[in-house]
Formats: structure tokens, sequence, C-alpha cells
């Protein structure tokens, strides 16, 4: 796979891999971890070389020293910061999708491609992304460096396993592409949970798999955190449930006596087609008839009308709010930009000082629990926090590689447990206390944390969990002079 500029001229990085002989060039052995597909040839990309080299001298521009930022239009991170006073590096020219290969079933998609963008080029083809992560503006990029999840994860594992190869400027300045097995191969694997301190991913090759037009939904009722663990794990061993077959499998917690499973397989029939962006809401329809239908696009996108469930504090889920609510606004990106300026402004803290109510903390984390430990997860955490609904989420790496800086064991399953709201803080309590309690349980329980959202781990402790050996070498290779933030210092310290 050798790229050429739009002058016919190969980028400096991979002129001298082009010149090491084919089996040397980034696509040689793209594919071989990643799921056994090797990728296309990539063509010339009009456009993109350019924007590429702009974007090198754009960064090469800001002073050492100055933090770097990337200037996006949306982002799903839940760590708000006043960030204006960083130079913001504009990519908006690495957001769209640059090529769809219906043949080799794969794409090239610019790094901050949304997934609804994305989704929608492969859907025209009759294809998806093998993990779509559930919020429309979550970017290839970010979902890559910052570990996305959705419902085909116990299937297909998460997205940076379906990447073929990838095109980042490192922090150091170069263009380089990583793939399994090339001289980036470090960097392809530590690139997952870097959240861009490494480099920043402007392309991605990435595999697809075909659709059916519905998705046949089964939702399954359990009485006790343990039966539905148990059936998990009977999913992840059989591929089905009660002869549902499992192409997608999340579920919902309302409580400890009340777990659902959705069981999704895709259809080429379907006898009603439920709408969940108008007057009903999706994870309401969980608790109703337990068999539903969906169009494949209505199914990807079926969490993001209502953020979860995370639109009601906007008032959404009420009939008459809803109905005045314009359709195009009942968005996830919508409702986290409020939230921003909520935070910008101190809105809802003033109001709540006013009113007398008791602090709160944030509790905004995505946590993944071996599902043998799931069952008392969910029980500790509802004694010791007490939010609900709680998202569930099984999953299990594709390959059988580990990837280093979120060590999931390969061929194990794991539950990822997602919970996004407040909780009141005892009196004299400081924010921190339930996030650190959780942090704790989930070790305790041989898990691990998401990071995008806040975190306490005191540093010795992180480096552990998160692998700080390897990474530490990375980022000598690729960032010497520190231009980008470290990853402890981005994660925890919030810059
Ligand atoms: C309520 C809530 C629910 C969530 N649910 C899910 C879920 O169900 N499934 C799921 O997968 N995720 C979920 N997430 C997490 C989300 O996937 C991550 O926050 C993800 O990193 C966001 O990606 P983004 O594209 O919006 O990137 P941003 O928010 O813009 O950035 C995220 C981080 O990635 C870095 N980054 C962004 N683009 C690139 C790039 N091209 N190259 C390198 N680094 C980059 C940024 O520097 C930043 O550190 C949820 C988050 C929230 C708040």
């Amino acid at each position: 796979m050798t790229e050429v500029t739009d002058t016919g001229q190969l980028p400096s990085d991979r002129r001298a891999k082009a010149g090491a002989g084919p089996a040397a060039g980034p696509g040689a052995s793209a594919g071989a971890a990643a799921g056994g597909q090797r990728g296309p040839a990539r063509p010339a990309l009009p456009g993109h070389e350019s924007a590429v080299a702009e974007l090198q001298r754009a960064y090469s521009a800001i002073p050492a020293g100055r933090p770097v930022r990337l200037a996006k239009r949306t982002s799903n991170l839940f760590r708000f910061r006043d960030s204006a006073a960083a130079p913001g590096l504009d990519v908006s020219a690495f957001s769209r999708v640059l090529r769809v290969d219906p043949r080799s079933r794969t794409a090239v998609v610019g790094g901050m491609t949304t997934y609804e963008d994305l989704a929608d080029a492969t859907l025209r083809h009759g294809l998806m992304p093998l993990v779509v992560p559930q919020l429309k503006t979550i970017t290839l990029g970010g979902a890559v460096s910052g570990l996305g999840i959705e419902s085909t994860s116990l299937r297909s594992g998460m997205p940076h396993e379906s990447v073929l190869d990838m095109e980042i400027l490192t922090g150091d300045g170069r263009v380089v592409t990583a793939a399994p097995g090339n001289e980036h191969d470090a960097l392809y694997r530590g690139f997952p949970n870097s959240y861009g301190t490494l480099g920043y991913a402007l392309s991605l090759t990435i595999e697809l798999e075909p659709v059916q037009p519905f998705v046949h939904l089964r939702h399954f009722r359990f009485d006790s955190p343990e039966t539905c663990m148990d059936a998990i794990a009977e999913i992840a061993a059989e591929g089905s449930y009660l002869g549902h077959r499992a192409d997608f499998t999340d579920g919902t917690a309302f409580g400890l006596d009340e777990l659902y499973l959705t069981v999704g397989s895709f259809s080429d029939v379907a006898p009603w087609r439920s709408d969940y962006t108008r007057e009903r809401i999706y994870y309401q329809s969980i608790r109703g008839p337990h068999e539903d239908f969906l169009t494949i696009r209505d199914y990807l996108w079926r969490w993001d009308t209502d953020w979860f469930w995370c639109s009601r504090p906007f008032g959404v889920q009420r009939p008459v709010i809803r109905r005045l609510w314009p359709r195009r606004y009942r968005r996830s990106d919508v409702y986290r930009k409020l939230v921003a300026l909520d935070r910008r402004h101190g809105l809802s803290a003033a109001l709540n000082a006013r009113r007398g109510v008791a602090r709160h903390e944030d509790v905004i984390q995505d946590v993944e629990i071996p599902v043998e430990r799931g069952a008392e997860f969910l029980r500790s955490f509802a004694a010791n926090v007490g939010m609900s609904p709680v998202w569930m989420c099984p999953l299990r790496l594709r390959s059988r590689q580990a990837w280093p800086l979120y060590p999931l064991e390969p061929d194990r399953a794991y539950v990822n447990f997602g919970f996004w709201g407040t909780v009141p803080l005892p009196p004299g309590a400081a924010d921190g206390y339930h996030n650190r309690f959780v942090e704790d349980l989930v070790t305790g329980l041989g898990g691990h944390k998401g990071l995008y959202s806040t975190s306490y781990y005191p540093e010795d402790e992180f480096w552990q969990l998160y692998n700080g050996q390897p990474y530490a070498a990375l980022k000598a290779e690729y960032d010497p002079a520190g231009r980008l933030a470290g990853l402890y210092e981005k994660c925890v310290r919030g810059r």
C-alpha cells in the first residue's frame, strides 16, 4: 500500500518505506492482527495530502512550550476546561470519508470524521464499520485514541481492532503511517487509550461489514445481576440467546431486580418499525413490549436521541416539551453543548447553592469488569453510589494480541458499565468521593476504567494500571520534547 501525494510524490516518511520494498510498506501486514483482512492499496486522495502538509506547517508554527489542542466543532469528553489559551489546530480538513471500497469492504476515513457521517457513507453501500459508538458526533479518531464500544463489541471487539492502518501527525511533527508489522507497529498498538498525547490520527483505513436493512430486537428481563451476567456469559459462548442470534448485545439495569439484555439480529424483513426520534423514548421502550424492529440506521442511533437517558434534566422527555423541542435538536451533541454552557457559567451550581441543595458530584464513567465479577460490581455500585439506570455492554477483544495502554485480556468477556449523572455528596465530602470509590472498586474486581471523564488516581497507581513503561517508550519516540500533554496530566490533572 503505497500512497502518493497530489503531485505524484511520496511523503517523506513513506518514501523511506517504499524504498524498502513492498513487504515493508504499511499495507504489508495490515490486518494480520486486526482480523486477517488486508487493506486495499490506498489511492491518491485529492486534497488530503495538501491538507496534511498544511497541518504540519500549522503545527510547527505553534511556539514550543505552548499547549496544543484540536479545534473541533464537537467533543464527547467529559473533562471541561478552559482551552481558550491553547492554540487550536484546525483539523476540519480531516472530517470526511475519503473513500469506501465495497469490494474489499474497507474505507479510508479522515480522523475527525463523525460516526454519523461515516455510517451514512458506508450504509449507502450496504456496509457499516464493525463497531459504531452510540453518539453521532464521536469521531473515528476519538474512538480509536479514546476507546469506543458498542453493542457489536462482544462480536467485533473495539473500534481500534478493525483499523488496518493509521496516518498520524506525531508529537514531534512527523507524519507516519502506523500499521501492524511495520516500523510503527508499537505506535499502532499503543495509540488506543493515548487520547491525543502521542499524536493525532489524520486518516485511518478501517474494515467494514455487510448489514441487513433491519435489526430485530428482543429485550430479555432478569431479576438479579447474577442471572443477567450468566446470560451474558452464555451469549459470549454461544453467539445467541434463547435461539435469537446476537449480532448486537447490550443491556440496561434499572435496578438490582430489573435488568434487561437487548439482543439484536440483522433482519431482511420487519413487520413494523419503531421510531424513537419522535414521541417515544428508546430506553423506556425496553421495559415495554419485549420485541421490536428498527431500521439499521435508527438502531445505530437509538441512544443518541435522548443521550441514553441523560436528556431528562432538559425536560425533553416530558411530552409537552418534547413536542416543542425541534426534532433536529434531539441529539446528544446539543445536550452536551448545553451542559458545557452550564459548566462554563456555573448556572446550576449557583442555583443549587441558593436553594440549599446538597452539593453533587459528577459521576460519569464507563468501566470494564470481567463478566464473572459483574454482579459484584452492580451490587456494590448500587449500595454505595446508587445511580440508575446503568448501561451494560459486553465486549471481548477481537484479536489475540493485547493493546498495551488498555490491557484487557484476550479471549475474556467483560461488561462495560456506563453511568452518567450526579450523586449527592455527604456533608464535608469533596469531589472525588464517589469517583474514587468507583476507581477502587473497579481495580479490586480486575477491571479498567475509561479515561474520557474525570479520574482521581494517584500517579503511581495510574501508571501501573495503564502500563506506564510502554507509554513512556512511545512518548520518548514520538514526542520527545513533550509538545503534547502526557496521559496522566491530560486525563487526571485535566490539562
Ligand atoms: C455520556 C457519555 C456516554 C458515552 N458513551 C459512549 C459509548 O457508549 N460508546 C463509546 O464508544 N464511547 C462513549 N463515550 C465516550 C467517547 O467515546 C469518548 O469520550 C471519545 O474519546 C470521544 O471521542 P470524540 O471523537 O468526541 O473526541 P473528543 O471528545 O474531541 O476528544 C477525545 C479525546 O481524543 C483525542 N482525539 C480526538 N480526535 C483524535 C484523533 N483524531 N487522534 C488522536 N486523538 C484524538 C482528543 O485529544 C481528546 O483527548 C461516552 C461519553 C459520554 C460523555
